[in-house]
This record gives C-alpha cells, sequence and structure tokens, in this order.
C-alpha cells in the first residue's frame, strides 16, 4: 500500500485491538458502566479522606448508585482540588503500590501529581495501544515518537502503548529536531508521535535540509496533547505527507488514550468501558442533551490509584453516540477546538487562538506559526497577532499582507486585531506543547 492510501477505509477501520470490547452493544456497555462506577465510588470513598468527606457532604455514597444517571448526583473534581491535595492526598493507594507518578508542569502555583498501581499502567497501555490501532497503526510498525518523555505524560503513555501493541517504538523525546528528520527517514518510521504544532517545526527543519518528508516512509500520524483546528490537519497532512489522527487524554485521568480518532475521523471515540463521559453546561454544572456543546466531564470507572469521580476537564465540545462506520460503538467527542482556560474575551466576543489559527492558516504568503499577544489598553483587552511571511515573500508586501490577514480574522471571527507579520523564523517553534497565547494584561487585573 503506498502513501495516504488509505482508501479501503471500510475494511481497515474495522480493525480493533479489543473487537468484543470495542464494538460491544451500548447496552452491555452501559451494564459495565454502571459496575465500574459504583467499584470507582467505592474506592474513592474508602480510600480517599477529601472524596469521603465531600460524598457525604453531597448524600451519596458507593450504595447509592443505582444507574449511570446517579452519576450526576456526585460532586465535581477540578484541577485545584490536585493541587490543594498535593503531593499524595487524593492517591486512593499507599506509594508502595503505586509503580509510577507523572506531574504537570505547574506553570502557576503547585504542579499536579497523579500516581499510577501496575494495573493502572496496563489499561493505560492497553487504551494506548487499543488507540495506535484505531488510528490505523499495526504491529510491526516503527513509530517514531517524538512526544517529551519525563513528567509529561506523553512520552511515556505513547511508548508503553506502542511496545503494548508490538511496534518498534524509537523513544526520540522533543528537541533535537534535526536529528528527528534524519532518525525518521534512516529508520523508515511509519507511525509519527507529537504534538500538532511541533509536527510542523519538526516538517519546517526538514525544508531547511532539502528533506521532502512527504517521501518517507510516514504514513500515519497521532497528534494531540494541545487544541488543533482541522486547517492545522491539512497543513500537516500536506507538508508531512501522513494521514493526521487526533488524539485526546489528560493527566488527570489518565494520560494520552482517553479517546482517539477511528480512521473515519468523524471525532474521538472514548473509551467507555473505562471512563464515564458528560457533557455539561460550564455555568450551571448540569448535563447537557447528546450534541451539545459544554464542558467535557470525566468519571474514572477502573483507575486504582486516582479514582477521578467527574473531573471537569475544561475542554469544550459535543459528543454523539451515533454508530461510527468504523462499527465501534463507544461514543465519538467531537474534535475539540477550545479549553476554556485558553478562551480570550476581547471585547465581549469569546475567541479561542484555534479559530484564529483556522483563518491564519488559510492565507496565502502566512507560514503557519503564530502567536497571539493580549494586551490592556485602557479597560479594553486587545489582542495583536504575530505571524510570520513565508520564506520568498518580499518584505515590502508585509503591510498588505497583514491587512488581508486583519480583514479575514475580523470577518470570520468577529474581532479587530493588529496583525504584524514578521520574517521567517522568527516566532518561537514549539519542541512541545506549543505557546500560542502572550498574556501582558496585568496581572492583578486578570
Ligand atoms: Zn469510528
Amino acid at each position: 500500500m503506498g502513501k495516504l492510501g488509505m482508501v479501503e477505509v471500510g475494511i481497515q477501520a474495522k480493525r480493533c485491538l479489543h473487537p468484543a470490547m470495542e464494538t460491544m452493544p451500548r447496552e452491555q456497555l452501559a451494564a459495565l458502566q454502571l459496575a465500574g462506577l459504583r467499584s470507582s465510588v467505592r474506592n474513592a470513598y474508602q480510600h480517599v479522606l477529601m472524596q469521603r468527606a465531600r460524598l457525604d457532604l453531597a448524600g451519596i455514597g458507593p450504595d447509592d448508585i443505582h444507574t449511570l444517571a446517579d452519576a450526576q448526583r456526585l460532586p465535581f473534581t477540578v484541577k485545584a482540588d490536585l493541587r490543594d491535595h498535593y503531593p499524595f492526598a487524593m492517591f486512593a493507594r499507599p506509594n508502595h503500590q503505586l509503580v509510577r507518578l507523572h506531574a504537570s508542569s505547574g506553570t502557576t502555583g503547585k504542579p499536579i501529581v497523579v500516581g499510577y498501581t501496575r494495573h493502572d499502567i496496563a489499561t493505560w497501555a492497553d487504551l494506548m495501544a487499543r488507540s495506535f490501532t484505531a488510528a490505523g497503526a499495526r504491529p510491526g510498525d516503527m513509530i517514531h515518537n517524538a512526544y517529551g518523555y519525563g513528567l509529561f505524560t506523553g512520552g511515556l503513555g505513547a511508548h508503553y502503548g506502542a511496545e503494548r501493541l508490538g511496534a518498534t517504538v524509537v523513544p526520540m523525546s522533543g528537541g533535537s529536531t534535526e536529528r528527528q528528520v534524519t532518525l525518521i527517514m534512516d529508520f523508515r518510521a511509519r507511525v509519527l508521535c507529537a504534538t500538532p504544532s511541533y509536527a510542523l517545526a519538526i516538517a519546517e527543519v526538514a525544508d531547511a535540509q532539502g528533506i521532502d518528508l512527504r517521501k518517507s516512509a510516514l504514513e500515519v500520524g497521532l497528534f494531540g496533547a494541545e487544541p488543533w483546528s482541522q486547517a492545522m490537519r491539512g497543513e500537516i497532512e500536506s507538508r508531512l505527507g501522513l494521514k493526521a489522527v487526533d488524539i485526546y487524554g489528560l493527566s488527570e485521568i489518565m494520560g494520552p488514550g482517553v479517546a482517539c480518532e477511528c480512521e473515519c475521523r468523524a471525532g474521538l471515540h472514548g473509551w467507555e468501558d473505562h471512563f464515564l463521559f458528560e457533557v455539561i453546561d460550564p455555568d450551571s454544572g448540569q448535563v447537557l442533551p447528546e450534541g451539545q456543546a459544554g464542558e467535557l466531564v470525566i468519571t474514572t470507572l477502573t483507575k486504582q490509584a486516582l479514582p477521578m469521580l467527574r473531573y471537569r476537564t475544561r475542554d469544550i465540545t459535543r459528543i454523539t453516540t451515533a454508530p461510527c462506520d468504523c462499527g465501534r460503538t463507544h461514543l465519538r467527542i467531537l474534535r475539540i477546538t477550545g479549553r476554556n482556560d485558553d478562551m480570550l474575551i476581547i471585547r465581549g466576543v469569546n475567541v479561542y487562538p484555534s479559530q484564529i489559527e483556522a483563518v491564519l492558516l488559510g492565507r496565502p504568503c502566512i507560514a503557519p506559526h503564530y502567536q497571539l499577544v493580549v494586551q490592556r489598553r485602557g479597560k479594553l483587552d486587545e489582542v495583536s497577532v504575530e505571524v510570520e511571511a513565508l520564506p520568498g515573500v518580499a518584505a515590502e508586501t508585509y503591510e498588505t499582507v497583514a491587512r488581508d490577514v486583519a480583514h479575514h480574522i475580523k470577518s470570520m471571527v468577529g474581532i479587530t486585531t493588529d496583525v504584524c507579520v514578521k520574517a521567517p523564523g522568527v516566532i518561537p517553534r514549539s519542541q512541545g506543547k506549543a505557546v500560542r497565547v502572550r498574556d501582558l494584561r496585568p496581572k492583578e487585573s486578570l
């Protein structure tokens, strides 16, 4: 099969790592979830003091879970809970039963620490391998893993999943971009794992070296850990010559592999045998009907070390239980285009960086690297957009290009922005999660 030769989607996409589980009738899946929910609430209640106090206050215990709808009576968990109980007070197992810890980078305040038993790690590897398979990876593949290794869950999460799949993993981590290009070519990697912004940085370095990644053996890319637009998907696919698949996860719940697109790429299958997904109105906390956009809330059903009850992800999305062409029955989370935390409110208009990204990637003369700079002028927040010209675009035309971009942001996103076109290579490249917003507003006014 040649590059992008995924024409037999109907046949290809039916390949599941766990066919019986992934295509289980939804009523059976619901029964499994109910049992998981009960045991997860019991685990939290019996072993986590904070959870017990909170459940007591809400007047609900493990024996009060009779239907899946009873989940709606459980209190929410938020990121601040993990900070407040730093480092281990939310763990349901003593440290000697844990085999691994991960932690967030902790840009503000204390980091978030998560722990795993041996069983938790095995589940994670399974779900990551299941995600790889859904995306089109297969045993025997060479998987180039450019997610960061270390406390971040991306690197080791993908690593264990690739091994569990039976693939050969290249534990490259982020950085050393020229070397990434060399090894992708020399080892003939078929699958690439990276953040979408770093995938583009790799493509750019390859271009500079005169190497055409479209002629590499790459066929599939699993990209996640930051929201990215459909336009970004198109850009990555044309630059790297692979099929770009969206994968979702977060450390608080497990790490990468909580949900992943199948080869139909019509939403990310959330693995419901291990997680309960809800979408709520972020203001009222009420569960929204299927199909309505709101905040994604996830409850873990099988985690031992860190059972998470109704964790508010801050990610804004919609879910659907409609059957997928691939035959999998697990619900689909529609692509996440924004995170509540990243949302900017510019003169009363709600804006996600990914909306501006979609405009930028559609304009001629502009490279797919950008930063948004938020400043306060008087009482109003203003956004300036720093973009890069493509190599070869004459500097005298930057002004004209900037006006064109500002015009399209205004007409498509609805906000007025200052656009500054910079020379190629000026915007910092990410080696992991991209920094899309530089917030220069005074801290006290936030
Ligand atoms: Zn599917």
